[in-house]
């Protein structure tokens, strides 16, 4: 049974609901995982409160050095995280090792904190009057994670709010719960404080009792969109600091002048890689002229007949692809591919054909892969979250950009091309947060903050980067006089001799 690590130790749930938990590539449940209580969040978030007056008042350099040390047993024991990642989410091995260095990365860029933190000095905002801000941490925040990066995402959010003098309580997706809980063992072997750093797995009730818990600060959640509105909403209303980050349809541009089989390598890699399942995929390809549509399609259909798809974990495996999540997301994603083919769509590979499709237990679809999708199309208006690739041809630049911005998402793209100029006026006029220029997954680097636009992320602050310190953090200014600058300035406006009742103003 797997459950809950709260006060830096192993706390088995009393609840008496349970789901559960399995290997995708062999599809056999090998674990339960038991959903907590209300009461027992609240548990949870009442020790979270009692570690922060002592935590916050840890000096800086000593909450980075905890993070450093942490950073050191991350990088000891990567193999053996990366092996629990690829078993309950089925991405393969060298995928997994992937998102944890890039989770790691965040790690890294908290160690700077003491710099980070610091906040800004006025001399004489008046006459022997100066002013200083500092940014304080907020009490108990809550991070609410999904499925496809169970160890990347809650690094994007807990290593900085811990840095900053937080507590955290970590609620990891119920489909892949072990991770998070191997990682919390490492910040307790880092010399992280008992209840400073806190699991809690469950499902909706876990998730509203954080929302409305008054005891909790913030929320930071990553997830489909419509969760994400509701986490966004609902946190709001309970008068919490919000950043709720969604669902995503991401296109590639291949401009006539782009080195093609650059871009179709590119494409095999974001679009298949992770098997779909990743929230800065290239979901669509957007060919502009049918020339450049006719090389990437028979590039494409020759690559994907040699996608090598099967278990992700064993070191040695050399997998591309492993399976989906659940049965119930591989359902979803061959009657996306089966609705395509009814609304007219062209299907050149179909992913459920191929054998481990037909013939496993696990979970499994191969490469799908549509030509002349058009934009009223289910297929390419929603996220499939599968190794599903669209293609759509227009016939120019133009074009192309216009259907990127009236899509509901915006969360990643990317232009292929060859021109200065088209790659300038797309990063300028591209209504989506995150842009490569022949960079197909252009996420951002943790010192730069990671989000998108429109129906891809609510609330103002992106994450990790300087929107990660500013989201876990709140500002106090501080003026300050004192009685000895009166005498020294010899000033008149330095010395209160009566009562002013005028709004302060510098004279
Ligand atoms: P999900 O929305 O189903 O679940 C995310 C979290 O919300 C989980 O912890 C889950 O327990 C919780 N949750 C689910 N239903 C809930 C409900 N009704 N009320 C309260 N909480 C609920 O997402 P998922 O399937 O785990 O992850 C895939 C989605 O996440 C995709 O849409 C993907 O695009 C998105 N995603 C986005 C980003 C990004 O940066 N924008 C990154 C990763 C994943």
């Amino acid at each position: 049974m797997i459950s809950n690590f709260i006060n830096n130790q192993y706390v088995r749930s009393q609840s008496e609901r349970s789901q559960p938990v399995f290997d995708p590539a062999t599809g056999k449940a090998n674990n339960q995982v038991l959903l907590s209580s209300r009461s027992e969040v609240e548990g949870a978030i009442g020790v979270a409160q009692e570690a922060f007056s002592g935590w916050s008042a840890t000096t800086p350099l000593n909450r980075a050095r905890v993070l450093f040390k942490f950073k050191v047993l991350l990088e000891e024991n990567r193999n053996e995280l990366a092996e629990i990642i690829s078993r309950e989410h089925g991405k393969v091995f060298s995928d997994a090792l992937g998102e944890i260095t890039r989770g790691l990365e965040v790690v890294e860029f908290a160690c700077g904190i003491p710099h980070l933190q610091k906040g800004e000095h006025s001399l004489n905002v008046g006459t022997g009057v100066d002013s200083h801000s500092q940014m304080m941490p907020l009490g108990v925040v809550a991070g609410i994670s999904p499925f496809n990066f169970p160890v990347m995402v809650p690094m994007w959010m807990f290593p900085i709010a811990l840095a900053t003098g937080n507590t955290f309580i970590l609620k990891p997706s119920e489909k892949n719960p072990s991770a998070p809980l191997f990682v919390a063992e490492l910040l307790k072997q880092a010399g992280l404080p008992d209840g400073v750093f806190n699991v809690i797995q469950g499902d909706k009730e876990a998730v509203d009792t954080l929302l409305q818990d008054e005891r909790i600060q913030a929320v930071s959640f990553v997830g489909s969109t419509p969760i994400a509105e509701y986490i966004y909403s609902e946190g709001a209303k309970y008068g919490k600091r919000v950043q709720a980050l969604g669902g995503a349809k991401n296109h590639m541009v291949v401009m006539p002048d782009a080195d093609i089989d650059g871009a179709v390598n590119a494409l095999m890699g974001a679009a298949y890689g992770a098997a779909g399942e990743r929230c800065m995929a290239i979901s669509v390809a957007v060919a502009v002229g049918d020339e450049v549509g006719d090389a990437l399609i028979g590039r494409l259909q020759d690559k994907l007949a040699t996608l090598k798809v099967g278990a992700g974990y064993g070191q040695t495996i050399e997998n591309d692809m492993g399976p989906l999540i659940t049965n119930e997301h591989k359902q979803k994603v061959c009657g996306y591919i089966g609705q395509g083919v009814s609304e007219g769509a062209t299907l050149v590979v179909d992913g459920r054909e191929h054998e481990l499709a037909k013939t496993s237990e696990g979970f499994f679809v191969g490469g799908s892969l549509f030509d002349h999708v058009l934009p009223e199309m289910t297929i390419y208006k929603e996220e499939i979250f599968g190794p599903v690739l669209c293609v759509l041809r227009v016939d120019s630049y133009e074009q192309a950009l216009k259907l990127i911005n009236d899509h509901e998402y915006g969360n990643g793209t990317a232009i292929f091309t060859a021109d200065g100029d088209t790659a300038r006026d797309f990063t300028a006029n591209v209504q989506v947060g995150m842009v490569g220029v022949n960079v197909p997954i252009p996420v951002p680097m943790a010192f730069h903050s990671f989000g998108g636009w429109k129906r891809s992320l609510f609330g103002p602050l992106h994450m990790h980067g300087p929107d990660g310190v500013r989201f876990f953090t709140r500002m106090k200014a501080i003026t300050t006089r004192w009685p000895t600058s009166n005498v020294k300035s010899n000033s008149t406006q330095s010395s209160q001799t009566h009562a002013e009742f005028v709004m302060p103003t510098m004279k």
